[in-house]
């Protein structure tokens, strides 16, 4: 039943003219008040509407006993507001559901011409200069609809209103009052300003500390909202530097609601950019196409976008604010399924791949010639390879396995067959000490059947396995260009089998004669986009992408939902677990002592020093400094290598080489060793500043010992460790198995810095979580079905979605087909 305004307003407006005497009613206005209030607050449905219905609540107190001035002021708000209800009558009339953003600018028409859009630079919204843009440049935000998308991180919440009776010390809260007198203070010689509040349950003092400005904005009697901490000073209940607004009728923006937080860079001020944000929001949201096909969104129950992302910056409530992120988080994960779907999709299609048969007889003697036998779960996985390979469409698969399983040999014996078959294989890794290693691991692995023919460092040659000799080379940045050039032409001529390296082998200059098979380690350090530069490189190669670090099933099909899986769940005989005990500070003496003794029974340690985000120089001198200290104080009678980033190859070849060899006791090194090196010997790993590495890198450091057969230890010291690194720090000395530490790994973290994605080419994740699995799995099937119906997207329903799909993967080989 829609609200009779009409009564009320004639009282009202009588009540005016008859100077705000309380007299339009016999009997006085709050009877009638009473009574009407509760009729309308059963018909007004509209949040926004009811929102403000509330704000005019005479709360505890009555039309009667508010002084003249008030009684008008209050008349002005009520007549507002039925305008605004009459306003919305009308509008609900034509149309379903009003979008809350609609109702929110209620008077608000849009000022926009035919030259702005929301892809204008935020110049273009009024008291934006260019400087204050070009702070908001430095986060990102160039354009409206940047603005739009620049959520807050979290919202407080000021949308519980107390009376000054209630409040309560140690608490966040919320009060609606009268200032009586605001005035410039110097406590403690800071100029502040000092004000006396009032309801009608009482009165609080209020400080603003070094902001003396205030005092002449809070005249007498002004209405004020304030939200804050309340603290106790000399008995007394008093606000420190509590959020403020005047209180009208308007919508509040840094008080009495749920008030976002963004986070800012210098020069911006946060109540400064919640109101630009305020306006923006009010006047462009509902200016964003919703790109979402209406049966899609209806099926799922999604908010439409305008009102998603009003609310996601001024939520009417938590509900609400939580419809928004869903919303906002499901386009994240379609737009993100789409991308790797349809890249999959390219991918296989767009030229047939090339068949690798498996070569029975070689395969044979390359696993014969093996000092082990393979376990079962790398001969299922070598199965699941070889039988990919066979297909003409290219393999596309992930081959997970925990640190030390046994994936290079798995990968070796891939390689071996793409060669047998007459093509290429290249094998990347995330480091040049990494590539090096790999060089040398699957050198030796080749080369059990025959002798070797050495053609230089970089190029080696195994005779025995096939009928010509079998040729491996590695490239890598920083070799002379001479000798890279010569490589190259090798590559291109045919003259190697197996290349392996780091980036350097997806770079333009190098070319394939007829690349096979790629393999891709520690695939978190490579992203879509690398993967995807290396099929460019002619020929559609199968790729195979291995990882050591479990990938949670969310996350594997987030970012390689292109990607089919192998899993390589047991570790080869004899493995032990590794002790790992995470130490006080002053347990370092023993920690020292314990590696003394190691050394002493033979066994080689190593050191890791903090990780420094700054840059790698620095890290690299300060590994220096260790060392330095390390040999002269802690363990002059050992012999220590070093080894961090800004070495050469050479350089940082000799030291692996010579700890390898047993030449060194223990080796100092920054992160870098993180990843895949191989000590069999080596069992102490010693972490420094444990509590700053994230789990799973934590946990490669814990691979790099308990290689051999003797029992290995980790040990992680941690000066002043965070909570959220004494929580890393607990876990990983209870939890061994990798795939658990992966999941603990993500909640704490989340995904963007567990798998950098932002430098491996994904579009961000802001609103999405990995806990949201439903949700991700629904935007998994709403895409697969989008491609069932419609897989160009060709159809007119789908324009602003194919628009939106370029926009968020613009640098995907697919965005020129999707744009
Ligand atoms: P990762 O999966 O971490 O890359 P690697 O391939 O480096 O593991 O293998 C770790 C070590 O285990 C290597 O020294 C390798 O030679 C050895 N290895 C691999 N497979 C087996 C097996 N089936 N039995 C015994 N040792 C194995
Ligand atoms: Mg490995």
């Amino acid at each position: 039943m829609p609200l009779n305004t009409e009564p009320l307003r004639k009282i009202l407006e009588l009540e005016g003219q008859k100077g705000y005497a309380d007299s339009a009613v016999i009997g006085g206005l709050d009877r009638f008040l009473h009574n009407w209030s509760r009729q309308a607050a059963e018909s007004i449905t509209a949040p926004q509407l009811l929102r403000r219905f509330n704000k005019l609540h005479l709360a505890n107190s009555s039309y009667a006993s508010l002084a003249k001035e008030q009684r008008k002021e209050w008349i002005g708000h009520v007549l507002a507001f039925l305008d605004a209800v009459e306003h919305g009558a009308r509008d609900t009339a034509t149309r379903q559901s009003p979008p809350v953003t609609r109702a929110s600018s209620r008077a608000r028409v849009p000022r926009t011409t035919a030259s702005q859009s929301i892809d204008s630079p935020i110049t273009i919204i009024k008291g934006i200069s260019a400087s204050l843009a070009a702070r908001f440049n430095k986060l990102g935000v160039k354009t409206i609809r940047d603005l739009l998308y620049f959520f807050p991180y979290r919202h407080l919440d000021y949308s519980q209103r107390k009376t000054i009776s209630q409040l309560a010390e140690g608490n966040e809260e919320t009060i609606v009052a009268n200032v009586w007198q605001a005035q410039e203070t110097r406590p403690g010689g800071r100029r502040s300003t000092e004000a006396i509040v009032g309801d009608e349950t009482g009165n609080v003092r209020v400080v603003w500390f070094n902001n003396p400005y205030l005092a002449r904005q809070l005249t007498t009697n002004t209405r004020v909202i304030l939200s804050g901490r309340v603290s106790l000073f000399k008995g007394r209940h008093v606000f420190q530097s509590p959020e403020w607004e005047i209180f009208e009728d308007k919508d509040l923006v840094h008080t009495g609601r749920l008030v976002p937080l963004y986070s800012l860079t210098q020069g911006l001020r946060p109540r400064q950019v919640r109101k630009l944000m305020k306006e923006a929001v009010e006047q462009w949201a509902w200016q964003v196409p919703d790109f979402l096909p209406s049966g899609l969104r209806e099926r799922c129950s999604l908010l439409e976008l305008p009102q998603a992302i009003s609310q996601a910056h001024y939520p009417d409530d938590a509900t609400l604010k939580d419809r928004a992120r869903m919303r906002l988080a499901f386009d994240e994960l379609l737009l993100l399924q789409l991308g790797v779907l349809s890249k999959k999709r390219t991918w296989q299609e767009s030229q047939p791949g090339n068949p690798v048969n498996t070569n029975q007889s070689v395969l044979e003697a390359f696993l014969q010639s093996l000092p082990f036998s393979l376990t079962d779960a790398q001969q299922k996985v070598i199965k699941e390879l070889l039988a990919d390979l066979e297909k003409s469409r290219p393999m596309s698969r992930l081959l997970q396995g925990e640190v030390g399983s046994g994936k290079t040999v798995v990968a070796t014996a891939a390689l071996l067959m793409a060669a047998a078959n007459g093509y290429q294989g290249a094998f990347m890794a995330p480091t040049e000490i990494l590539a090096e290693q790999h060089f040398s691991t699957i050198c030796q692995l080749l080369s059990r059947t025959g002798q070797p023919e050495e053609k230089g460092n970089y190029i080696h040659s195994y005779s025995g396995l096939l009928p010509r000799p079998l040729t491996i080379a590695i490239l890598i940045g920083d070799i002379t260009q001479a000798r890279k050039r010569e490589l190259q032409q090798h590559i291109l001529d045919g003259n190697i089998d197996i290349i392996i390296g780091t980036h350097a082998l997806i770079q333009k200059e190098v070319e394939f004669h007829q690349l096979g098979l790629a393999v891709v380690d520690e695939q978190h350090r490579f992203g879509v986009m690398q993967r995807s530069a290396l099929r460019q490189k002619g020929f559609n190669p199968h790729v195979l992408v291995m990882t050591a670090t479990p990938i949670p099933r969310t996350l594997a099909l987030t970012l390689y939902g292109d990607l089919d899986l192998s899993v390589i769940d047991e570790l080869p005989p004899g493995r032990q677990e590794i002790k790992t005990k995470w130490l006080r500070p002053n347990q370092r003496d023993s920690a020292y002592a314990f590696i003394k003794r190691q050394v002493a029974s033979g066994r080689q340690a190593f050191i890791i020093c903090p990780l420094i985000e700054e840059s790698e120089a620095i890290e690299a001198r300060a590994a220096t400094a260790e060392h330095e200290r390390l040999s002269q104080e802690v363990f002059p009678e050992l012999r220590l290598g070093l080894l961090h980033g800004r070495m050469s190859a050479a350089e940082k070849d000799e030291v692996m080489r010579s700890f390898r060899a047993g030449g060194l006791h223990i080796l100092v090194a920054t992160p870098v060793v993180e990843v895949g090196i191989d000590i069999p010997n080596a069992t102490v790993m010693l972490v420094e500043s444990a509590d700053r590495f994230g789990l799973s890198q934590l946990h490669q450091f814990r691979g790099r010992v308990g290689r051999g057969q003797e029992q290995s230890y980790c040990m992680l010291l941690a000066e002043n460790p965070s909570e959220v690194g004494r929580a890393r720090l607990d876990i990983i000395e209870n939890v061994q198995d990798g795939f658990k530490l992966a999941e603990e790994d993500l909640q704490l973290r989340g995904p963007g810095e567990f798998f950098g994605t932002r430098q491996s080419g994904m579009p961000d994740l802001r609103m999405a979580k990995l806990s949201d699995i439903a949700l991700l799995e629904l935007a998994r099937r709403e895409a697969t079905g989008l491609f069932e119906i419609d897989p160009r997207l060709e159809k007119a329903e789908h324009s602003l979605l194919v628009k939106e799909l370029a926009r968020t993967w613009p640098e995907a080989p697919a965005a020129r087909e999707w744009s």
